[in-house]
C-alpha cells in the first residue's frame, strides 16, 4: 500500500502539471486567464475521453459557482477555433494531444468501440496533409478524421 504522503505528492505533481499545461496553452494563444478557461482545460485534462456539452457544463458548475452556459459555450468554440479542443462528428469535445505550434491534427476513430486517438507522427501527418492538399485546402486548426477498426477490436473479431 502506498503511504498517504506519497499519494499526496503524486496528486500535487498532477495538479502542478495541469496548471503548467493550462498556463502554457493560455499564454500560447494570448488568452486571459479566466476561471472558466482554466476550469475547462483542467476538466479536459482530467477526462481523456470525448465530453458532451452537458457533461462539461455539469462538471464546471461544481467547480465555479454561477457559471453560465453561454460563457462555457463561447469558450469551447474559441478553443475549437484555436485547435486546443477538437469537436468530433458526434458533437463531443476532446482535448488536442499536441502542444506544438502548428500541427496538422489527424484523429482516428474506431467504428466498433468509438474510441478516438490523435495520430502523433509528424512525417505521417505531413505526408497525408500534403497529398490531401492537392485536392482541398486544409484548415490546420481543424482535424482530419480517419476511421477504421482499432487493434483491440480487430483482435476480438478474429477470435
Ligand atoms: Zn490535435
Ligand atoms: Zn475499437
Amino acid at each position: 500500500m502506498k503511504s498517504s504522503s506519497q499519494e499526496l505528492k503524486k496528486k500535487q505533481g498532477r495538479m502542478h502539471n495541469k496548471s503548467n499545461r493550462t498556463n502554457f496553452l493560455l499564454h500560447k494563444f494570448d488568452l486571459k486567464k479566466t476561471r472558466v478557461r482554466q476550469g475547462l482545460l483542467h476538466h479536459f485534462m482530467d477526462e481523456p475521453s470525448p465530453q458532451t456539452h452537458l457533461s462539461i457544463h455539469q462538471a464546471l458548475q461544481k467547480k465555479i459557482e454561477g457559471v453560465d452556459g453561454v460563457t462555457i459555450y463561447r469558450n469551447l468554440q474559441k478553443f475549437v477555433e484555436l485547435g486546443v479542443l477538437h469537436k468530433l462528428p458526434d458533437n463531443k469535445y476532446l482535448l488536442c494531444s499536441h502542444l506544438c505550434k502548428k500541427p496538422t491534427h489527424i484523429l482516428f476513430s474506431c467504428i466498433q468501440c468509438g474510441k478516438f486517438w490523435e495520430i502523433d507522427h509528424k512525417s505521417c501527418m505531413n505526408a497525408l496533409a500534403k497529398s490531401l492538399n492537392h485536392e482541398s485546402v486544409i484548415d490546420q486548426s481543424q482535424p482530419i478524421f480517419l476511421s477504421g477498426v482499432c487493434k483491440q477490436c480487430s483482435e476480438v473479431r478474429e477470435h
